[in-house]
C-alpha cells in the first residue's frame, strides 16, 4: 500500500447526508487515498446529540458535541449540518484555522456566500460547494471549470425535487396541488412545513448560487424574483397540455442585452415548457439543469437533486479535490464577481405568455380583448376560444386561452390589469410565461 501523507478531515452533522459521507470516506478509504494522492483520515463527527441513531453504523468515537475543538487541526471541514448558525461560525473558523472547507449548505451560501469567499480569499482557503445546488448532478464545477472558456447565456433548472414531482402528478394524473402534497408528505417527498420548497425559497437559494458563478456576479438572494406553485390547478395543467405544454417549476438565469449594456435576470416561478424540449421530461423527484453556452450550445446536466448517498457522492468528490489541492497546490471552486453585472428586475424581462381569460361570451368581446393587448404592445400567436356556461349569446361565460409572442414582462402585466378592468373579462385565471422558445 502506499504510503500517503494523511489529511486530517473534521465533519460536522450526521444527518441524511453527513452520514453517508461518513461510510463512504471509511469504505472506501483505500481507493479515495489513490484518487486523492493523500489518507482521508476521518478525525471526528459533531453532531448535537452523540447517542442518536444514525442511518448508517458508525464508530461512537468519532462523535462530539464539540465542533470548535474539533475544527482546530483539521486540513478539511465538511459542513453537513445546515442551517445559518452556527454553520456559517464554524465555516468561518474552519478557514481561519487554515482548513479547506466543503459544504451543500446552499441557504448558507446563498444569503451569506460573500463573507465566507471573501473569509477564505483572505487566508488562501478553499471553499467546495458541487452539493449545493442540484445535490448528486456535477453542474457547480461544469460551470467553473468546464465553460470557463465560453460565456454562458441562459440557465433553465429543475433545481427542486419536491415540486417537480408535485406538478409531474399534477400533469401525469389530473390530480390537485393539495392532493399531491398531502401524499408527498406522506412519501417523504415533502417536509411537513413545505414551503420552503413550494413556494421557491429553495429554488431561489440554488438559482442565486448558479447565477453568481455563471456570470461572474455576486447574486443576493433578494434579488432573485421568485413565485411558487401553490396557485397552480388542475385546469391550468389541462390548458397547458392542450397547448402542447407542461407546467414546470424553472430557475432561470439569463444574460440580457440591453441597449444600455449587459445585464442579468434571475427568476423562479411556474413556467410553460414545450413538451418536446428536454426539460419536459424530467419525472419525479429528479433535477435537470439546461445551460445554453455562447459556443457549446445546449448542455443537459440531469439526475438526482437530493438524498443522502446521492448527496454525498458529490462532497466527497469535492473532499478528494480539495486534498488534491492540499497536496499539489491550485485553485478550487471559489466565487468570481469580475463581472458584476447589474440584475435586472422581472419587468425587464422578455418572454411569451399564456393568458387564460373568462369573458362575456357576446359579440366583439375578442375584438375588444385584441384591442387592449394590442395598445399594450402584446402580440398575439395564437387564441382558442371555449363556451363555459351558455347563456345562448347573452349572460353566457367563454374561456379565452390566449398565445402571445415575446413581449416585456412589465407591458403584460399593465395590460392584464387593463383586461381585469375592461368590463368584458369576467375573471383572469392565469397568467404563465412560456420558457425554453
Ligand atoms: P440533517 O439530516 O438535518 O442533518 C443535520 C446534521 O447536523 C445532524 O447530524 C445534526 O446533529 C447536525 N447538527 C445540526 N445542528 C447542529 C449543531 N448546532 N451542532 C452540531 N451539529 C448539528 O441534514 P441533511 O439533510 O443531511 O442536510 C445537510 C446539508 O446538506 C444541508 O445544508 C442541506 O441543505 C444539504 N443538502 C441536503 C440534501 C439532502 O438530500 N438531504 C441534498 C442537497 C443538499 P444531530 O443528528 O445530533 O441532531
Amino acid at each position: 500500500m502506499t504510503d500517503y501523507r494523511r489529511l486530517r478531515v473534521a465533519l460536522l452533522g450526521a444527518g441524511a447526508v453527513g452520514s453517508q459521507v461518513a461510510a463512504l470516506l471509511r469504505q472506501h478509504a483505500d481507493e479515495l487515498a489513490d484518487r486523492a494522492g493523500a489518507r482521508l483520515e476521518l478525525v471526528g463527527i459533531a453532531v448535537r446529540d452523540v447517542d442518536a441513531k444514525r442511518d448508517v453504523e458508525l464508530p461512537s468515537e468519532l462523535f462530539t458535541t464539540d465542533a470548535d475543538s474539533l475544527i482546530v487541526g483539521s486540513d478539511i471541514v465538511i459542513e453537513l449540518m445546515g442551517g445559518i448558525e452556527p454553520a456559517r461560525t464554524y465555516l468561518l473558523h474552519a478557514i481561519n484555522s487554515g482548513a479547506d472547507v466543503v459544504t451543500a449548505n446552499k441557504a448558507l451560501l446563498a444569503t451569506h456566500g460573500p463573507e465566507i469567499f471573501d473569509a477564505a480569499d483572505q487566508v488562501g482557503a478553499e471553499v467546495y460547494y458541487e452539493a449545493a445546488a442540484a445535490g448528486a448532478i456535477p453542474i457547480i464545477r461544469p460551470l467553473r471549470d468546464s465553460l470557463a472558456g465560453d460565456r454562458v447565456q441562459r440557465i433553465m433548472g429543475i433545481v427542486n425535487g419536491t415540486t417537480n414531482y408535485i406538478l409531474d402528478r399534477m400533469d401525469t394524473e389530473g390530480a390537485e396541488f393539495s392532493q399531491v402534497l398531502a401524499d408527498a408528505q406522506r412519501l417523504g417527498y415533502a417536509e411537513a412545513d413545505p414551503t420552503a420548497d413550494v413556494e421557491g425559497y429553495d429554488a431561489a437559494q440554488k438559482a442565486a448560487i448558479l447565477a453568481s458563478l455563471a456570470f461572474h456576479t455576486t447574486v443576493p438572494l433578494e434579488a432573485v424574483h421568485r413565485e411558487g406553485i401553490s396557485s397552480i390547478d388542475s385546469s391550468m395543467m389541462d390548458a397547458a397540455r392542450h397547448a402542447g405544454y407542461v407546467i414546470k417549476l424553472l430557475a432561470v438565469c439569463e444574460r440580457l442585452t440591453e441597449e444600455s449594456g449587459e445585464s442579468i435576470s434571475v427568476r423562479v416561478y411556474p413556467a410553460l415548457i414545450d413538451r418536446a424540449h428536454p426539460l419536459a421530461s424530467v419525472h419525479g423527484a429528479n433535477n435537470a439543469v439546461f445551460v445554453q453556452a455562447e459556443a457549446a450550445g445546449n448542455l443537459m446536466f440531469y439526475g438526482a437533486g437530493a438524498g443522502g448517498v446521492q448527496t454525498a457522492s458529490a462532497v466527497l468528490g469535492d473532499v478528494v479535490s480539495a486534498a488534491r489541492r492540499h497536496i499539489a497546490g491550485g485553485v478550487g471552486v471559489g466565487e468570481s464577481t469580475l463581472a458584476n453585472l447589474p440584475i435586472v428586475p422581472v419587468g425587464r424581462v422578455t418572454t411569451s405568455y399564456q393568458i387564460t381569460l373568462e369573458v362575456d361570451d357576446q359579440p366583439g368581446v375578442l375584438a375588444t380583448v385584441a384591442g387592449i393587448l394590442s395598445e399594450g404592445r402584446v402580440s398575439i400567436a395564437t387564441v382558442e376560444q371555449t363556451v363555459v356556461e351558455s347563456g345562448d349569446g347573452t349572460g353566457g361565460v367563454a374561456r379565452l386561452v390566449i398565445g402571445t409572442h415575446k413581449a416585456l414582462e412589465q407591458d403584460l402585466s399593465e395590460t392584464v390589469d387593463r383586461l381585469a378592468a375592461s368590463g368584458v373579462v369576467e375573471r383572469v385565471v392565469s397568467v404563465l410565461r412560456v420558457e425554453g422558445n
